[in-house]
């Protein structure tokens, strides 16, 4: 940690301006053999010539300071605002490196404002959610977390046990003093924790989902429009579309913002019975997809009835070429060629979404890490309620500790290698 570290904050590629970031404690020692004059006020920028050790002019720059411990890491900090092109950007890095910086790795500085207590684990998350949120429902949930909702959360559900737990150590300690035995309150204390708990699991199901998005097959016989559809969905070409039956032999997926809410279009091979080895292949994943898709499209067209589906996600039943012959009722009529019933359609797949996604709270669980230690938690609160004294403390203080780890409060080494790897390198 006593390494200076920098990193391009910036994306990779062609840019009116890059930012490379630095922190650690060689900060403003590099800073000022870079650039003449005074150094910038802290948090002020100011516009100053960067010249490599060697006297070569690099860029006319914007420097910012964030001393510490007032910095997004904890540490001293600075941000170049350099002029975008790569060639900039390379000669600023090298001269960084010869002044005894070294490249950050992934997550780095993220790592370092967790390490020096500027935020904790589930914050950290929030920003590499943030960072990847593409949609405006991702920023939202992404940022709740980050404003700190979940850690709140657990922090409130922490406090809660550790009052029961008092009481339960209390009882072990001085089993001869008149404490009140075991009470109804306590028992209902815990059993309104788990139940808080459990709800907010529930409910991490669909934050999850948010984060990851939803997947939304379209499903139906070769033929019925299946790709015209989802090209007509996505407004891009992202799909062949064939006269010829069977051409979507695999699963074509498409990532699209759909009002707001972040989904993955599948568009999966035609539906009917075939000797062809390679389509059979492609209908059996339609298949398995179409189980696991959140909502699911049954397409049908004129002479070309709706698919059985073996599905529990949510159905809904499209008539396309409508153009051609108006649909049954019960179904929404589109034209993947005329653009009719597509507002209609979006509508609705947007309510659905809608609808699956219910319950995605900013304090709701975001990932499979913080879940598995909510579920922890709720076992040891379960267990609780039907053991014995010395083992009911025990349990309690294994679900104080399983909640801890959601926010990083107790040990959790073994887990920031995986929390920080996903981060993008310059977080
Ligand atoms: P898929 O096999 O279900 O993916 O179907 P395709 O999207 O490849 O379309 C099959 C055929 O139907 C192509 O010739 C399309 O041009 C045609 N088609 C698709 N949508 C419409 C529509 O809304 N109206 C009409 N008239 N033809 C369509």
């Amino acid at each position: 940690m006593s390494d200076t570290i920098f990193a391009l904050a910036s994306g990779a590629g062609r840019a009116a301006v890059a930012v490379l970031r630095l922190s650690g404690p060689d900060t403003d020692r590099i800073v000022a053999a870079l650039t003449t004059g005074a150094p910038p006020r802290a948090r002020h920028a100011a516009l100053r010539v960067l010249r490599d050790p060697s006297g070569e002019v690099l860029d006319h720059a914007l420097v910012l300071r964030f001393p510490g411990p007032h910095s997004y890491t904890g540490e001293d900090a600075a941000e170049l605002q350099l002029h975008g092109g790569r060639g900039v950007v390379q000669g600023v890095a090298r001269a960084l490196v010869t002044l005894g910086a070294r490249p950050a790795e992934a997550g780095e500085f993220t790592r370092r404002a967790f390490r020096n207590g500027r935020m904790d684990l589930a914050q950290a998350e929030a920003v590499a959610d943030l960072a990847a949120a593409e949609t405006e429902a991702q920023r939202r949930q992404a940022l709740g977390q980050l404003e700190g909702a979940l850690s709140a959360r657990c922090a409130d559900w922490a406090d809660r046990i550790a009052l029961l737990l008092a009481e339960e150590e209390a009882r072990l300690d001085f089993p001869d003093e008149d404490l009140p035995e075991e009470n109804a309150a306590h028992g209902a204390a815990l059993a309104a924790l788990a139940a808080e708990i459990g709800a907010a699991l529930a409910a991490g199901q669909a934050a999850e989902r948010l984060r990851d998005g939803l997947t939304v097959a379209i499903v139906g016989a070769p033929n019925v429009g299946k790709s015209s559809l989802l090209n007509a969905l996505a407004g891009r070409d992202a799909a062949i579309v064939s006269a010829r039956a069977g051409t979507t032999r695999d699963v074509v997926e498409v990532r699209m913002d759909l009002r707001g809410l972040p989904v993955t279009l599948l568009d999966t091979a035609g539906l009917r019975p075939t000797e062809d080895e390679i389509e059979a292949e492609g209908i059996r994943r339609t298949l398995a997809r179409a189980r696991a898709a959140d909502i699911v499209l049954s397409v049908a067209a004129p002479g070309m009835p709706h698919p059985d589906l073996p599905s529990s996600a949510r159905i809904l039943r499209v008539a396309n070429k409508a153009d051609l012959e108006p649909g049954q009722a019960g179904a929404i009529a589109v034209s993947a060629h005329t653009g009719a019933g597509l507002d209609l359609l979006l509508d609705r797949l947007g309510r659905a979404g809608e609808e699956a996604l219910e319950g995605a709270a900013p304090s709701g669980f975001a990932n499979a890490r913080q879940r598995a230690a909510a579920r922890e938690a709720l076992d040891a609160l379960e267990r609780a309620g039907y053991a014995q004294a010395e083992i009911r403390a025990e349990e309690l203080r294994r679900a104080r500790f399983a909640l801890g780890r959601i926010t990083g409060r107790v040990d959790v080494e073994d887990i920031l290698d995986a929390v920080f790897s996903r981060f993008c390198i310059g977080k």
